[in-house]
Formats: structure tokens, C-alpha cells, sequence
């Protein structure tokens, strides 16, 4: 394929391919939206109170996994926030590293883990969260995080929030969740992979290439502060999709630091709380991307990818994989920069 280093004439849509996994997005800028043709109904549900199984998360069966009180300055009392075992799991405990073979196919049972974080309030939504509040939210993934890969028998631990019914919440009360898986998950493998055959080409981590680029143009970065960076990526696959990232090398989320939790904390924060008040609520899913637990990875760079829902899957996207997009990500950026929250 030849390469050309500068566009010379605008065409009606712009495929951009996305350096670290190699997948191509579509940006239809001949069918571009102004930002606000995005704005949509709330995606916050309402679903009674009273029979809300997180107004007392300690109520289960199993004891907590870890359990925050607000502290004295806070003039609150009681839990902030809780973190429990799923009662209905999609993965639990058993032998792990077990697989079997059936004729030409392989199979393990679903060994893994999967936990949810709640927050104190039934429509505290993260925007509405205080700093300690948020802060403890972010030390609580860190903390199950760490303690996971210390049992050491999955691969992969994956922490995610859905708000929105059409983001696939299914309760109302806000909480994010954990699962921690027997295998590597095909998304996350081919981006290591991608960093893996960047890394050995260039001798440097791909992602750190793509944020010293952000920082530079200037042209999508939203928010920044001492530690986080976060922008509109240039292959953005969805419309107004954000990525946040420690500014400084890190392959693992394990690796983040105690000091660092206000500071991702503020970055994750100030990102929904843009999101939530410029597209009116808009239903969507974050999700932490990190380096797999055991095999060294060096040359990865772990960060969360904020996905608005602002599209919905059809035929051609089912069908190749490949995104179209309706706002260039420059637009998107430009946008969310501006909005102010406080
Ligand atoms: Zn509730
Ligand atoms: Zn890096």
C-alpha cells in the first residue's frame, strides 16, 4: 500500500487506522453531525428505592470484600462504598488453569471471579460523587485488583461501569463491576500485540508515541492534570469516545500508585461529568485496559476507554467490525473541552 505523508483533497468520509490494533475506523464527515444532534434523552432509569438490593450491600449471604466509611471530615456516616460478590456471576471459584478437549474444540469452565462496586446513593451518579467518594471508588478497583493477582489464577481481570439501560445496566443503582477471567480477551490480546510489534520496531511503547503526538497537536485532548491525560482518540470508533491514560509509563493498572488515585480519580470524574452535561446523560460504558497478569508486557500501557452510546451496532458494523463514526474526533474534543462542570 502506498503511503502519501499530506492529505490533499477532502473526501466525503475518512478512514483512520488505529496504530496499535492494526482495525480501521470510518469518520463519514459527509454525513457530520453538529455535537449537539447528539444529545438524546437521559439514560438514567428509575427503579424504586425500596426494594434496591444496594441500599444494603451487606445483607447477602457472603461477607463483604471490602467495605469504605466515610471518615470524619466528610460529616457522613456509615459505608461509601462496598464491594460484594455478584450473586448472580457470570464467572466463579473452582480449579483454575484446567482445559479440556472435545473432538477439534477446547473448553475450561468459567473459573474466574466477578464482583461489584457500589457507591453510597441510589441516584449518586459518578458525576454527583464526592472527591473521597470517587477517590475511595478508584483505591476499591485498585485494591480488588491487586489482591486478585496476588491469588494468582486468572489472566486477566477486567473492571468496567455501565450507566444505562442501553449501556447494559440492568440496575438503576450506580455501581461498576469486576471479572476476572480464565483466558485473554481477543480485544485486549490484539493490542498487545500490537504494542508488542510497535515496540520492537521502534523501541518505544506505543501508547507513550501517541500521547507525546496528543500533547503536540493539541487538536484532542480534553482534560489533562499532573498524572492523566485524556483526549478523543484519532480513531475513534464511536462518537465522542474518550481515552484516559497516566501520563507516565505503566503497563499494568496494578502499577499505579497510591498518590496517583486523586489524580485518576479527578481525570475519570471531570470526563463523565463533560459527557453527562454537554449529550444530556448519555448512556455509556468505561472499561480499564491493562497489560494480561502474568506474562510481562512491558510495552503495554494500561488506560480507560470512555464509550459513549451514542450508535448503535447495525449490518455493516456486525458484518466487518468497522465503526462509523458521524463527528470527527477534532469536533468531539473541541466540544467536550469547552464544557465547563464546576
Ligand atoms: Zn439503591
Ligand atoms: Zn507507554
Amino acid at each position: 500500500m502506498a503511503t502519501k505523508k499530506k492529505r490533499t483533497k477532502k473526501g466525503i468520509s475518512e478512514l483512520r487506522q488505529d496504530l496499535v490494533s492494526g482495525d480501521w475506523v470510518v469518520i463519514a464527515t459527509g454525513r457530520a453531525r453538529k455535537p449537539h444532534a447528539f444529545v438524546g434523552k437521559p439514560a438514567a432509569f428509575g427503579q424504586p428505592v425500596s426494594n434496591c438490593p444496594f441500599e444494603n450491600p451487606f445483607s447477602v449471604k457472603e461477607p463483604p470484600l471490602l467495605r469504605y466509611d466515610y471518615e470524619k471530615q466528610d460529616k457522613k456516616e456509615g459505608w461509601a462504598v462496598a464491594v460484594v460478590p455478584n450473586q448472580f456471576p457470570a464467572f466463579t471459584r473452582g480449579e483454575c488453569g484446567e482445559f479440556y478437549e472435545n473432538g477439534p474444540y477446547k473448553w475450561t469452565e468459567g473459573v474466574g471471579l466477578h464482583e461489584l462496586f457500589i457507591t453510597r446513593g441510589h441516584k449518586k451518579y459518578i458525576q454527583d460523587l464526592s472527591l473521597f467518594e470517587i477517590t475511595t471508588l478508584v483505591k476499591a478497583y485498585k485494591e480488588r485488583y491487586h489482591a486478585i493477582v496476588k491469588e494468582g489464577c486468572v489472566k486477566y481481570i477486567s473492571i468496567f461501569h455501565n450507566h444505562g439501560k442501553e449501556a447494559g445496566a440492568s440496575i438503576a443503582h450506580p455501581h461498576s463491576q469486576l471479572i476476572a477471567l480464565p483466558v485473554l480477551p481477543p480485544d485486549v490480546y490484539k493490542s498487545l500485540k500490537g504494542s508488542e510489534k510497535y515496540f520492537e520496531k521502534n523501541g518505544r511503547c506505543v501508547h507513550c508515541d501517541i500521547v507525546a503526538h496528543e500533547v503536540k497537536a493539541k487538536k484532542r485532548i480534553i482534560y489533562e492534570n499532573k498524572k492523566f491525560i485524556a483526549f478523543a482518540p484519532f480513531v475513534s470508533r464511536i462518537a465522542f469516545e474518550v481515552r484516559i491514560f497516566p501520563k507516565s509509563h505503566q503497563s499494568s493498572f496494578d502499577m499505579m500508585e497510591d498518590k496517583d488515585f486523586q489524580y485518576f480519580a479527578e481525570a475519570l470524574q471531570t470526563i463523565i461529568a463533560k459527557l453527562h452535561k454537554g449529550l444530556n446523560d448519555p448512556a455509556f460504558n468505561f472499561f480499564i485496559h491493562t497489560a494480561p497478569i502474568k506474562n510481562s508486557y512491558h510495552q503495554y500501557h494500561w488506560h480507560v476507554e470512555v464509550i459513549p452510546k451514542t450508535a448503535v451496532w447495525a449490518g455493516f458494523e456486525m458484518g466487518t467490525g468497522i465503526e462509523i463514526s458521524t463527528i470527527m474526533p477534532e469536533d468531539a474534543a473541541k466540544f467536550l473541552k469547552k464544557i465547563k462542570i464546576k
